[in-house]
């Protein structure tokens, strides 16, 4: 299974809620969110990933997992 995150900054209110999940999101200069690390999740980060994902208030970050 790999699991990939996508954000949407322009959905994105600056609340930096998902700062949860230090290593994968950031707020940019504009303070809206920046993805700092893509490809594959692994599976010890998926439980920050995804409380970020639900804390979201402007639910700008997307949790997609197909099969490889
Ligand atoms: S929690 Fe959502 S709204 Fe807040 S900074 Fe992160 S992506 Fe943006």
């Amino acid at each position: 299974m790999t699991t990939r995150i996508t954000v949407d900054s322009g959905k994105c209110v600056g609340a930096g809620l998902c700062t949860v999940a230090p290593g994968y999101f950031d707020l940019g200069s504009e303070g809206r969110v920046i993805l700092l690390r893509e490809g594959d999740v692994p599976e010890e980060d998926l439980g920050a990933v995804t409380d970020a994902a639900t804390m979201c208030p402007a639910e700008a970050i997307r949790i997609s997992s197909e099969r490889s």
